[in-house]
């Protein structure tokens, strides 16, 4: 069976975000058909069109033979545990799983679009993101290193 590198972002603002994120990736760990797990160091952001706490983010990356879509959906089973809800768009959540690579496909579908579609005007994804895979090229958009300079300007820390 083949398999391709998929990287995600993991972010939280609300409960014991180190908790759930360190639970969540763990439970990423886990899933079925993937290996050689990496995880970036921690970064802590303001929110950006939303509200509340800061948040904690990180991005994982791992070699799987799921499929995409059943990669979404294992990664929101692993939300649901972590009881995310989503009231309106941008909400603070418990824990939020974004597929942003699949390798180097770009996918549209109702479901799923990859890469993840704003991932390149988000400093908390690109910065952890290029501390995990500094030479990685975003299909359609470029390498990571290009990307950062356009977002400078936000509010992202490595958590302390
Ligand atoms: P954003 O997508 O701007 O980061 P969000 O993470 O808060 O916002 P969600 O409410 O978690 O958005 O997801 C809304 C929908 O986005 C999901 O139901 C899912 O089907 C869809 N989606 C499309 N592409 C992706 C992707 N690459 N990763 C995760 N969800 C995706
Ligand atoms: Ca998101
Ligand atoms: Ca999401």
């Amino acid at each position: 069976m083949s398999e391709s590198q998929a990287c995600i972002g993991l972010g939280a603002n609300l409960g014991d975000v180190r908790a759930v994120l360190a639970a969540a990736y763990a439970q990423v760990r886990q899933l079925p058909g993937t290996r050689y797990h990496r995880c970036s160091p921690w970064f802590t952001s303001a929110p950006i069109d939303s509200s509340g706490p800061d948040y904690l983010n990180a991005v994982a990356c791992f070699d799987t033979t799921l499929s995409p879509q059943a990669l979404l959906e294992a990664l929101q089973g692993i939300e649901r545990c972590h009881a995310r809800e989503r009231p309106y768009r941008n909400a603070p959540r418990t824990l939020d799983l974004d597929l942003l690579l699949y390798g180097d496909q770009q996918i549209a579908t109702s479901t799923l679009t990859v890469p993840h579609p704003r991932m390149h005007e988000r400093a908390f994804v690109l910065l952890p993101l290029a501390a995990l895979l500094p030479t990685v090229v975003i299909p359609g958009l470029g390498p990571v290193s290009t990307l950062l300079s356009s977002v400078a300007g936000q509010s992202v820390w490595r958590a302390g």
